[in-house]
């Protein structure tokens, strides 16, 4: 049986988007939790631990004692360079090994048996919506490390047979090119990217941070053009509608000479920390000093707190000095001292 489980989304929010009325067909490499995992150990997918700095255009990994780090804030991403003054990123951990789309394939082996190999797949192709026209592979899991090449051509030719487009990543492009044929080339570093091309890479995806990707987007390397993934530049965008009826831009068969870059979205990305820390300072700043007593008043300090993060957010990317410094000099005032002092770091309040 080919190693696969397919089942058709209707809340994968980067595939489909977020308004509940659409789906997707997506299927994960591996019948199991456990074989998608070591799907993932087997590629050596550098995104299992994170948390690492590598040198974005060779690669190497920097040591610590030779990082140079500029912290981030609210207005500026944390800049990070080698020895140098080289580009380097810090590693992301997977959002999909460590987030829903992994913890969505808890004990399917057991609970939807129908869903794995070739027949579940045509069972998912035969129900899916009448108008869809893409589907997403792997989105768990690296396919070439679970089937052969032949399997591959069956699960791809199953899709496209059924007039559908073929969004699919692989990290083990190098233990097994043949799947360059099929899937996007994902790479870690601009020497991935060069080594991928080379090895006939049509499509390729590389992930950094926005400043980054500010720098590099529209520049090319060889023929292959960087461009930042729609979805990642505006809330009306997914991989339903990317690329209109020409195909998304991660179609590897469809598509050729396009980088998409990603911004860093993972657990430990600085994306999540900023969304994390801004939300933590709306909390503070209007914390009462006593709890609510009731479900009326729980109901009315939320409310409170989600009016002050659309305030402080619209603040910053405003550049707001006033309404920064207002809330921000009300959630200091409720904190403690250390957190005080993060939290003047970020929004640049000076004591
Ligand atoms: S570039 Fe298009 S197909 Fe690729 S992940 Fe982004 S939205 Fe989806």
């Amino acid at each position: 049986m080919i190693k696969i489980t397919t089942n058709i989304t209707t809340h994968t929010a980067k595939l489909i988007g977020k308004n509940g009325n659409t789906t997707m067909l997506q299927w994960r490499a591996g019948t199991s939790q456990q074989e998608m995992r070591k799907s993932c150990e087997d590629a050596g997918c550098l995104f299992l631990g994170g948390g690492q700095y590598i040198d974005l255009d060779s690669g190497e990994t920097i040591a610590d004692s030779n990082l140079s780090i500029t912290e981030g804030t609210a207005f500026s991403d944390p800049v990070y360079q080698g020895p140098n003054g080289e580009d380097a990123i810090r590693v992301d951990k997977c959002f999909s090994i460590f987030g829903t789309p992994y913890l969505g394939a808890y004990l399917t082996e057991i609970r939807n048996p129908e869903r794995a190999g070739l027949a579940g797949l045509k069972l998912a192709l035969s129900q899916i919506q009448r108008n869809a026209d893409r589907a997403r592979g792997a989105l768990v899991g690296n396919a070439s490390t679970v089937m052969s090449e032949s399997e591959m051509a069956q699960v791809d030719s199953a899709i496209r047979d059924a007039g559908l487009f073929h969004i699919l990543y692989d990290h083990a492009w190098r233990q097994n090119p043949w799947v360059l044929k099929y899937a996007t080339a994902s790479c870690n570093h601009f020497q991935d990217v060069r080594d991928a091309i080379s090895m006939g890479a049509t499509t390729l995806s590389l992930v950094m941070p926005q400043n980054l990707i500010n720098r590099y987007r529209g520049k090319k390397i060889g023929d292959h053009v960087m461009i930042q993934c729609p979805e990642n530049v505006s809330p009306k965008m997914s991989c339903l509608n990317c690329g209109g009826k020409s195909a998304p831009l991660c179609d590897a068969r469809k598509r050729d000479k396009i980088i998409v870059l990603f911004y860093q979205h993972g657990s430990t990305s600085w994306k999540r920390s900023k969304e994390a820390t801004i939300k933590n300072i709306s909390k503070a700043s209007v914390k009462p000093e006593v709890k609510p007593a009731d479900r009326r008043e729980k109901t009315i300090l939320k409310k409170r707190e989600e009016a002050t993060l659309k305030e402080l957010n619209r603040a910053i990317r405003l550049s707001d000095r006033g309404s920064i410094i207002e809330i921000g000099k009300r959630a200091i005032s409720n904190v403690s001292k250390a957190t005080a002092k993060r939290y003047r770091k970020f929004l640049g309040i000076s004591s």
